[in-house]
């Protein structure tokens, strides 16, 4: 059921990404912090928000839906729209499934809630908010996994990692998610202007590149986030993930010669720290 809500033909918000992200996640929850201390609950509703978090994607986003009068955005008055839709969206469908109808109506209801508490994090709008809470606790160094609202805020955090965890993965990998994300940015740009409305930010193909794109999303939103969460857990995945990070970086900074179809000679491997590259 979660599988065929996705729209197959979104070039990146489809089933495949839910997957990508529900594999992250994954591997998250079996981080030695995380994995002592989570309990059950936790893990099924880690991985539950994971599979679920962009539910029914239309493959355009909060801005497009908001200037073209879309009815989800009336629905939720122009606020995490999208995230509220695939929360509401998963509901539905656990509803439909029955899949916690073996439990009471309370205890359904807070899964309910707590689900929505995780996918309404990944409202990327809102990443700041969350990485000065994070960054504010690390300093502190107050963060208790017996307590279960911490677990809570880590999971946002673990979720928010998945979601975004594209760049940290090796650069075969990587490549094709950032070619796929942006043929979706380019996709509504063209709708855009055969609309003849104002053309978003990221979304004009004459503008814009994927390299140019990649740059911007890992300084500002990937790297910030993944340097806290390696504080927070500083083990091999953590570091394998920033030396994948690092270097696809480099190469959208310096492209290998295969991707540019031009004359640029490839750098990354002799320029870049030994080890860096992973597998
Ligand atoms: P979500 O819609 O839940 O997948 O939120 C993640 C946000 O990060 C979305 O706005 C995506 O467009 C953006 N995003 C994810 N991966 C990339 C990427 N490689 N390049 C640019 N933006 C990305
Ligand atoms: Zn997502």
């Amino acid at each position: 059921m979660v599988q065929e809500a996705y729209h197959s033909q979104n070039p990146y918000h489809n089933a495949l990404h839910a997957a990508d992200v529900t594999q992250a996640m994954y591997c998250y929850l079996q981080e030695p912090q995380l994995f002592e201390s989570l309990t059950s609950c936790d893990i099924l509703l880690g991985l539950l928000a994971a599979a679920t978090h962009d539910l029914d994607h239309p493959g355009v986003n909060q801005t497009f839906l908001i200037k073209s009068s879309h009815h989800l955005a009336l629905l939720y008055q122009n606020s995490s729209v999208l995230e509220n839709h695939h929360w509401k969206f998963a509901v539905s469908l656990m509803r439909e499934s029955g899949l916690l109808s073996h439990l009471s109506n309370a205890d359904r209801q807070s899964l309910e809630e707590r689900l929505g508490s995780l996918i309404l994090a990944t409202d990327i709008s809102r990443q700041n908010e969350y990485l000065i809470e994070f960054r504010a606790h690390l300093d502190r160094a107050d963060l208790h996994l017996n307590n279960s609202q911490d677990r809570h805020f880590i999971l946002q955090m673990a979720l928010k990692c998945a979601d975004i965890c594209n760049p940290c993965r090796p650069w075969h990998l990587s490549k094709l998610w950032s070619h796929k994300i942006t043929e979706e940015f380019f996709s509504q740009g063209d709708i855009e202007r055969r609309r003849n409305l104002d053309l978003s930010i990221l979304c004009d193909r004459n503008t814009y590149s994927v390299g140019k794109i990649q740059i911007g999303f890992i300084s500002f939103l990937v790297e910030p986030l993944f340097s806290e969460w390696a504080r927070f857990s500083d083990t091999p995945l953590s570091h394998i993930m920033i030396s994948h990070m690092t270097s696809n970086k480099f190469n959208w900074s310096y492209p290998p010669q295969e991707n540019m179809g031009e004359t640029t000679q490839s750098t990354s491997s002799k320029t870049l720290p030994q080890g860096s590259l992973g597998s």
